[in-house]
């Protein structure tokens, strides 16, 4: 039987670059399973510890086997796992909690104060296999579901957790930033019934993509204000739902000031600490701004196979695919704004 593996890590606290190496095959404990990698895709957060940024340097202890996108094959299974099967096609929660604080026990486990992150604190799934606790497991009995999309079910799970977040049902929304996450969210307020959705970006390319994927509107806010689109939709007091997947605290500071009285806000992207907006508009116009983390365990995962399964589609969202062996083109791709997700092929 084999032992070794190919993975992908990031193995010395370097700028620039990850490393393919032979690893041992991770043993399981009695409390996970063996995943045989079909497909992966590539995160943001993979970009950050590629570039070896200040987050990733603070955060990464090398040798460290990155990645958290993954669709695979259950191959073993620990003497105490009673839900998953040997041959299941599975994917996975990226965060693992502690499943003893408050939290967790009140079924809030996205709030738990212990999370820790699969192929960010703990070994990651850029391998051809993969140590995962069962209840990380989400087994996908949907047999006509994309192995692609499969792949991206942590992503779209941001995105749904977001969205869902708030009634969308004929509701003006606006997305900040035509990103893979933000362009699924697109997919999303569309598939719920929101009247106009309003996508902004700085990348004409990805301005093109959120029209395909059922935008109303899109604005290029170096050139555009996001308001002169509002006669044309028929907006006459402002936003209703905001979403911000951008991380720009131009974007967040744009979507304050247009946003209606009572309106509500979903921050995904990951704001600078230093980000000033016009606290003027938050209170006097009564706003709601939830901070969102991660996917609820298990809802978001439950919502979002069953919006995949009746129609929901973001395989537009998926631009490229290679052999892992190619994952150098893989990241280059992806850091080149010109993509989508990428996607890394384990199946040779
Ligand atoms: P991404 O970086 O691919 O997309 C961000 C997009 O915002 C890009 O297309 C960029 O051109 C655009 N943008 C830049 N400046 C803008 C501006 N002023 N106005 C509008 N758009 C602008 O990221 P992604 O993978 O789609 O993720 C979206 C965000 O969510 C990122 O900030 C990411 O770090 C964050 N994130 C958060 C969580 C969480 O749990 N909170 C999880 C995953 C990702
Ligand atoms: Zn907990």
């Amino acid at each position: 039987m084999k032992t070794t593996m190919n993975a992908i890590l990031k193995n010395k606290p370097t700028f620039g670059g990850l490393e393919l190496l032979e690893v041992d095959i991770p043993k399981i404990k009695d409390d996970e399973v063996l995943v045989k990698m079909k497909k992966t895709a590539i995160c943001g957060t993979d970009i950050n510890i590629y570039e070896w940024k200040e987050w990733a340097q603070r955060t990464i202890k090398t040798p460290m086997i990155i990645g958290h996108e993954f669709v695979g094959i259950v191959e073993e299974v620990g003497k105490n796992v009673k839900r998953v099967k040997k041959g299941q096609l599975v994917t996975g929660e990226g965060h693992l909690v502690c499943g003893v604080c408050r939290n967790c026990l009140k079924g809030g486990a996205h709030l738990c104060r212990e999370t820790v992150g699969i192929g960010v604190n703990k070994t990651g799934i850029f391998a051809e296999y993969a140590a995962i606790p069962e209840a990380n497991i989400w087994a996908i009995e949907n047999e006509n579901i994309p192995l692609n999309v499969i792949s991206c079910f942590d992503p779209l799970g941001n995105a749904v957790h977001t969205a869902l977040s708030f009634d969308l049902v004929g509701e003006d929304i606006l997305i900040t930033g035509a990103g893979p996450i933000g362009l699924m969210a697109v997919a999303i307020a569309k598939h719920c019934g929101a009247r106009n959705i309003i996508v902004t970006d700085v990348i004409p390319h990805r301005l093109e993509m959120a029209k395909k994927m059922g935008a109303t509107a899109v604005i290029d806010v170096r050139t555009e204000k996001i308001e002169d689109c509002f006669p044309a939709l028929g907006i006459k007091e402002g936003i209703d739902v905001g979403l911000e997947m951008s991380g720009n605290p131009h974007a967040f500071r744009d979507m304050v000031r247009v946003m209606h009285h009572g309106g509500k806000i979903g921050l995904l992207g990951l704001i600078p600490q230093d980000t000033v907006i016009n606290w003027d508009d938050v209170i006097f116009k009564c706003l709601e701004i939830k901070g969102i983390y991660g996917r609820e365990m298990f809802e978001t995962w439950y919502k979002m196979t069953a919006m995949v399964g009746s129609g929901l589609d973001i395989t537009p969202v998926i631009t490229h695919e290679f052999d892992y062996k190619d994952f150098e083109k893989a990241f280059e791709t992806m850091m080149s704004g010109q993509s989508g997700k990428v996607i890394l092929n384990w199946e040779a």
